[in-house]
């Protein structure tokens, strides 16, 4: 069925692309001679751009000009394309009316411009930050450089909670880190219920919804989340943009993540009074197109049904997952025994797998190279949960978004197939 420009989905859950994405007829060379469409299997890495968001990027591009510093026709257009992509996105999270949305280079860099501001908040509190050991390297290596601790998840999301309250207890926590949704299983952490035991110990929470903000509605007021971060690359706009959004107490009050042009009340020689808001940091001239479809592509998910969406994604997980988990020697990888049990938790569409006996990078190029399909392989930049997991040299990631279809799940598994087949 053909995928929707609109964002009214023409397609039966399961048979087709939702949306409409850049690359959905590419055509992959293949070892044997010949090409086939390319069946992209790596959503959870980075998503094609929605070509609705590619149109609107053409639409802004010849009013391309240097926000905030000019009277001129461009510049007063780019501004108001860049401010206006602020409000589009705390809409997008469900956000309070004075939450702060600061635009970043991607989720990594929002998370290290909140350590920078959380930094004195812990110093002078005398409270640590507290995370998983189930964090992708972005939400675990910025809080290492500040008072930390880090707990094991549970193998259960009830035990998991019952672990981070005996760490509440044991000490002062300023911040809870902790991921919407894992990149390496993509279970779904129920954040409202981790929004709430961090408010009753007087701590906060950042939410990593690099993973969850492309495939669920986040509601940031609703569940009490203090912070949430996510990429424009993982959201269907092109590389180069990311957010962060909270409460601008503590972000006023830290140093200024960029020190230079736009993020100054008044600078002299060898002092400076720093502005508040976004422009505290950031300073520089600001990535105004990326900050603009990041806002398209989160207007454009606004506008579908969530329900639609999950039900398309959960349609291609659950065919992947049967038939993954029906060949002989291979291994779906989860984390949580009660996964869904509680509000809002669940899956989003990423399967991680091994393959006994091969060599996960191997099993990858051969899919790629025989097959013409694109899965991720490696330790995810999640080095402590591969360990955990009992999988230190990696293992395979297939991850599905908008743009997938039923026969991206059936290539990968007829290509698993193949391999095990070929006595290779
Ligand atoms: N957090 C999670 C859960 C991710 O999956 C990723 C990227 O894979 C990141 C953070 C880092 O995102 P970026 O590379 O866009 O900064």
């Amino acid at each position: 069925a053909a995928a929707s420009r609109t964002g009214a989905a023409t397609a039966t859950a399961g048979t087709g692309p939702l949306l409409a994405v850049t690359g959905q007829n590419l055509q992959a060379p293949l070892i044997q001679g010949g090409s086939v469409r390319y069946a992209n299997l790596d959503y959870a890495a980075s998503a094609p751009a929605l070509c609705d968001v590619v149109d609107y990027l053409a639409l802004v591009l010849p009013y391309y000009a240097s926000v905030h510093r000019g009277a001129g026709f461009a510049s007063q257009v780019s501004t108001s394309v860049y401010e206006n992509a602020r409000d589009t996105v705390r809409a997008f999270v469900g956000g309070r009316a004075d939450d702060a949305v600061i635009f970043t280079r991607n989720t990594t860099d929002s998370l290290n411009l909140l350590a920078g501001c959380v930094a004195d908040i812990v110093a002078d509190s005398s409270a640590d930050v507290v995370y998983l050991d189930i964090e992708h390297h972005a939400n675990l290596l910025p809080w290492q450089r500040l008072p930390h601790r880090s707990v094991p998840a549970g193998t259960s999301l009830a035990a998991t909670l019952a672990r981070l309250e005996t760490e509440f207890q044991a000490g002062s926590v300023a911040l809870l880190a902790v991921t919407g949704a894992s990149n390496v299983t993509g279970e779904i952490l129920p954040i409202a219920a981790l929004a709430a035991l961090a408010h009753r110990y007087g701590a906060r929470i950042v939410v990593d919804a690099a993973q969850l903000a492309p495939h669920r509605k986040i509601n940031i007021a609703a569940d009490g989340i203090d912070y949430v971060v996510f990429s424009g690359h993982k959201l269907y706009a092109p590389f180069g943009s990311g957010v962060l959004v909270g409460r601008p107490d503590w972000l006023d009050a830290g140093p200024p993540h960029l020190a230079g042009g736009g993020a100054v009340k008044e600078a002299r020689l060898d002092s400076v009074s720093w502005a508040t808001g976004p422009a505290r940091h950031e300073g520089g001239s600001p990535n105004v197109l990326g900050a603009a479809t990041l806002a398209k592509a989160a207007e454009i998910l606004a506008v579908l049904d969530p329900q639609q969406l999950q039900d398309h994604e959960t349609n291609l997980h659950r065919e992947l997952v049967n038939g993954l988990e029906g060949l002989p020697g291979v291994t779906v990888h989860r984390l949580f025994t009660d996964s869904g049990k509680f509000p809002g938790s669940g899956t989003i569409a990423v399967v991680n797998f091994s393959v006994a006996g091969y060599d996960s990078g191997l099993v990858a190029a051969y899919l790629s190279a025989e097959h013409g399909v694109g899965v991720r392989d490696g330790r995810f930049c999640a080095h402590p949960l591969l360990r955990r997991l009992g999988l230190p040299s990696g293992s395979l990631r297939a991850s599905f978004g908008a743009g997938s279809c039923t026969e991206d799940a059936q290539r990968l598994i007829a290509g698993v197939a193949a391999l095990l087949e070929s006595g290779l």
